[in-house]
C-alpha cells in the first residue's frame, strides 16, 4: 500500500503538531460552553478522534454521513446528501463541524445552512486539510490544520475507493494506480 504513493504531503511528525496547536485554539475557545462536536463521516473519523483527545473541556460528539461525490469518481459535484444523521439535536447548542479537507466548499457549505435551519446556537469550522486552489463556495473555516496544493490526497482517514484510508501520513497516489483500475 506504502508503495502506491508517489509523495508524502503531511507526515506523522506534522499530523501530531496540528493536532496539538488545534487542540489548544479549541480550548481556549470553547471553556464551559459543552459544545457538540460534528464529525463528517467517513474521512474525518481518525482526525476527530484524535483531535478530541487533545481537547480540555466537557464537550459532547456526534456522527453524520454524507456523500459529496459518488465511489471512484474523484470530482466533487456540489450536490450533498445525508446518508446518516446526528442522534443528537444542535438546538441552542454552540455545534464545532469537523472536517478531513475542505475542497470546493460545497460540503460545508451546505452543512452550515442545515444546522442554521435547526437553530444551532454558534457554528465553527475545523478542517484538517484545505485545498484553496478549488474553492467555488467562500465558506469561512475557522481552524485549519494545514494548507495543501491542488493534488487528490488519501491516508489519515481520507480514501481513494474506499482503500489507503489507514495510512497514518496524508499522501499522493502515483498516476498508475488510478489507471490500473
Ligand atoms: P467539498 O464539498 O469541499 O468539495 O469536498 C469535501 C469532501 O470531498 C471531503 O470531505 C472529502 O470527502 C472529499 N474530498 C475532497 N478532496 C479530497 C481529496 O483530495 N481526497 C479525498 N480522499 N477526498 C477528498
Amino acid at each position: 500500500m506504502n508503495s502506491d504513493i508517489k509523495e508524502v504531503l503531511v507526515s506523522e511528525e506534522e499530523i501530531n503538531e496540528t493536532i496539538q496547536r488545534l487542540g489548544k485554539q479549541l480550548t481556549e475557545e470553547y471553556q464551559g460552553k459543552n459544545p457538540l462536536l460534528v464529525c463528517i463521516l467517513r474521512g474525518a473519523a481518525m482526525f476527530m478522534m484524535d483531535l478530541v483527545k487533545s481537547l480540555d473541556f466537557k464537550m459532547e460528539y456526534d456522527f453524520m454521513d454524507v456523500s459529496s461525490y459518488g465511489g471512484e469518481n474523484t470530482v466533487t459535484t456540489g450536490d450533498v446528501r445525508i446518508i446518516k444523521d446526528l442522534d443528537t439535536s444542535v438546538r441552542d447548542r454552540d455545534v464545532v463541524i469537523v472536517e478531513d479537507i475542505i475542497d470546493t466548499g460545497y460540503t460545508l457549505d451546505r452543512l452550515v445552512e442545515l444546522f442554521e435551519s435547526r437553530h444551532a446556537k454558534s457554528i465553527k469550522l475545523v478542517s484538517f486539510l484545505d485545498k484553496p486552489a478549488r474553492r467555488i463556495k467562500h465558506v469561512k473555516v475557522d481552524y485549519i490544520g494545514v494548507e495543501i496544493p491542488d493534488e487528490f490526497v488519501v491516508g489519515y482517514g481520507m480514501d481513494y475507493d474506499e482503500h489507503y484510508r489507514n495510512l497514518p501520513y496524508v499522501g499522493v497516489l502515483k498516476p498508475e494506480v488510478y489507471s490500473t483500475k
